[in-house]
């Protein structure tokens, strides 16, 4: 018979290993096109090529709403 507790715990440092794999992702940029985006602090995202700043999921740009990260990008351009 398995343990519940150790599947429970094997699911758990599957799901932090793709939270660490996705926190050293490279993204691509939508403005210059280059793979260049990375985590640089909790839900925001800078492109290393133009600078442009995202907002996104704490752990993953796939959990961002392209419409909030439209309006910061507006934001830090006035
Ligand atoms: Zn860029």
């Amino acid at each position: 018979m398995a343990n519940p507790s150790i599947r429970y715990g094997a699911s758990i440092r599957k799901r932090y290993n793709k939270i660490r794999e996705e926190k050293r992702m490279r993204y691509l940029c939508d403005v210059c096109g280059k793979e260049a985006v990375r985590r640089k602090g909790s839900s925001i995202w800078e492109c290393r090529h133009c600078g442009t700043i995202y907002a996104g999921g704490a752990y993953s740009m796939k959990t961002a709403s392209g419409s909030v990260a439209k309006r910061l990008i507006e934001e830090i351009k006035k």
